[in-house]
């Protein structure tokens, strides 16, 4: 027997008709590429929205066909989010930090019809567009007055002025009623080895995975929130936040190309921001900011840190130094990104600040929908005693079943993603992930977790940034190496850092040597690059 409920589809158009029916007046506020800051509803979000559809229409765009983006975080690339998916069209978001020959091969792969830009990537569309060989229409998300000067523009046939675009369609749109299994958006992951692969997600997985990361333990956010997403539109649909924002009524700060610790902090403060969201990197160029000033936050009360593991050290500053609780998540381009996050549960409550600061270290609980396991090399399942390390595996319904044109063959083991992650669990259901399996530092056949040793590196308070990597031992095969990136103007040797490690971890975990760097290598979402690392020092010879 069937219930008897409404069959509704789960689409993203009905993200944006719900907020401008419920939420027409909550503000989107911009910092433009222009200079200047702008300000709009859902209101007009939705009706510039519609006329997007319509646009893609009038360049003949048809549904299931790519469109691309190379944006930063601003309404324009919000109204194409609802403007191609609502209109059954796949938003292809590319990351503009990859590097241009990547760039082109993604755009070939996905058979971009159209790509829409900020005019910040201008030098980059000029060095590519020759090469990309699907894309018919390039539009410059700007107004004419901010358009390409004529002699260069004359080189770009088809190259057309986002606001005129809009300005010549009507704002009268039927959002078509797609089967919500329908594609919605593609993402390419970073491609640390090989070509990128596409994760091709769908309007049903989309809608059910911002259901998810809206709960209370997740996210956590209400129409009375003020979320500025600091994590990039063009990384994993900032986290879901720009579907957040309309589901929930929460006022939106998109924070443009201004990613920089006075930039941001102003916005925090001149707007009110209550929420935050990104990779640890960037709260670092935050975080100085603001500890250089003797600043604090007025109104920033959560801050989600994930995409790589978040330093507890810098938790615990957020805490007790700013009074921002960090909520510390752990995902992947191939879940939509949210698996985990790491809220309390009620036996903490009364728990010393030390013991919950351990609680918010981990990467946290599975949310409902994302089932997840470790597991021995053989697929066996691991128990959840704390103890135990395996490889991380996750199933549920914003997780990739297979890569985009089936790349890579199916990536599934019983129906389990298995993640590349090494974990363990902890008997409450807490991940603690010990390891990316390819930077795992195996010395004398035991694994040494190389984010616990980057974490205690930067506890010091002389260190800025440090990775671990493994290098060449004639005995053990491998041991670990740190590379550190010191603060300005700290000073620190070798022989104090290592002697910060005494009885923080079994002594044979001590790295073996640690080298000082001016920068650490980071990729196009802001994580460390070990592979970079790794060639950098694979000749490395460790002191005896
Ligand atoms: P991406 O698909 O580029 O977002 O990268 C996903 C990978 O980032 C995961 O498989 C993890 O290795 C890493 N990652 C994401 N969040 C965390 C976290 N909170 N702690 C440790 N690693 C993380």
């Amino acid at each position: 027997m069937n219930g008897q409920m409404m069959q509704q589809p789960l689409l993203i158009s009905s993200l944006i008709v719900h907020a401008e029916r419920h939420h027409a007046e909550q503000q989107v506020v911009s910092r433009r590429v222009e200079g200047d800051i702008h300000r709009t509803t859902y209101r007009e979000i939705a009706a510039r929205s519609r006329r997007v559809a319509n646009a893609l229409a009038a360049l003949g765009v048809q549904a299931g066909q790519r469109v691309a983006t190379l944006a930063w975080n601003g309404y324009r690339h919000m109204e194409l989010y609802f403007g191609v998916s609502g209109s059954g069209a796949v938003l292809h978001t590319v990351n503009p930090r990859l590097h241009p020959d990547q760039i082109v091969y993604i755009a070939d792969h996905a058979e971009d019809q159209v790509l829409f830009f900020d005019m910040t990537f201008w030098p980059l569309i000029q060095a590519v567009a020759s090469r990309c060989k699907t894309i018919r229409h390039w539009v410059a998300l700007t107004d004419r007055a901010h358009m390409p000067p004529a002699e260069q523009a004359a080189k770009l046939p088809n190259l057309l002025c986002y606001e005129e675009l809009l300005a010549a369609q009507s704002d009268r749109y039927d959002w078509p009623a797609l089967d919500e299994n329908t594609a919605s958006s593609l993402c390419y992951t970073s491609g640390t080895t090989g070509n990128p692969k596409g994760v091709l997600y769908s309007h049903r997985s989309t809608l059910l995975h911002t259901m998810a990361a809206a709960l209370p333990d997740c996210l956590g956010a209400g129409a009375g929130d003020c979320i500025l997403p600091v994590v990039p539109m063009f990384h994993v649909n900032s986290w879901g936040i720009v579907y957040l924002g309309p589901m929930t009524g929460a006022k939106l700060v998109l924070p443009g190309s201004g990613l920089d610790g006075q930039s941001l902090y102003e916005l925090f403060e001149s707007e009110g921001v209550t929420l935050s969201a990104g990779v640890p990197t960037v709260w670092q160029g935050l975080l100085a900011y603001v500890d250089a000033k003797g600043l604090k936050f007025s109104t920033m009360r959560r801050s989600a840190i994930g995409g790589s593991a978040c330093p507890p050290a810098m938790i615990k500053k957020f805490l007790d130094d700013y009074g921002v609780r960090v909520i510390h998540a752990w995902g992947m381009t191939e879940i939509s990104p949210i698996g985990t996050a790491a809220a309390f549960k009620a036996q903490h409550v009364g728990q010393s600040a030390d013991e919950r600061l351990a609680v918010m270290a981990t990467q946290g609980r599975a949310i409902f929908g994302v089932d997840l396991k470790i597991v021995e090399e053989a697929g066996h399942e691991l128990p959840w005693d704390g103890q135990a390390t395996g490889d991380v595996y996750v199933r549920g319904p914003w997780v990739i079943s297979s890569y985009f044109r089936n790349e890579g063959g199916d990536p599934l083991k019983d129906g389990w993603f298995p993640t590349g992650d090494v974990a363990k669990m902890t008997p409450e259901g807490y991940m603690v992930i010990t390891d990316r399996s390819k930077d795992v530092i195996k010395s004398g056949g035991e694994w040494i977790g190389s984010i616990d040793l980057e974490n205690i590196a930067m506890s010091h308070p002389a260190v800025a940034m440090a990775a671990c990597i493994a290098a060449h031992h004639p005995k053990w095969d491998e041991r670990p190496l740190l590379v550190v990136m010191k603060k300005t103007g700290a000073t620190l040797t070798r022989e104090e850092l290592l002697a910060f490690y005494d009885g923080k971890i079994a002594k044979w975990w001590t790295p073996d040597d640690v080298v000082f760097v001016d920068a650490i290598p980071l990729g196009a979402t802001g994580k460390m690059q070990k592979i970079k690392l790794r060639e950098q020092f694979k000749s490395y010879v460790l002191p005896t």
